[in-house]
């Protein structure tokens, strides 16, 4: 279950940028709690779910089966 960037560079420097404004927390949420720290608690639950595959929520991550 290999986990890749988003080959869309320009996608991956914006949601860089925002994670370095937020110290890390997920730039597409709001809250700033440990479960919104990247990786979040969300996409590591999709990471070890076997029949997930897809983006994260802010698409900087990919996960194949
Ligand atoms: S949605 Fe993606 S970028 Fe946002 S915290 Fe989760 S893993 Fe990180």
């Amino acid at each position: 279950m290999p986990v890749t960037l988003n080959p869309d560079a320009e996608m991956v420097r914006v949601i860089k940028e925002g994670l370095e404004r937020t110290g890390g927390y997920c730039p597409c949420r709001t809250q700033r709690t440990e479960e919104y720290h990247c990786i979040c608690k969300e996409f590591r639950e999709q990471i070890n779910d076997p029949s997930f595959e897809g983006f994260c929520h802010c698409m900087l991550y990919y996960k194949s089966k």
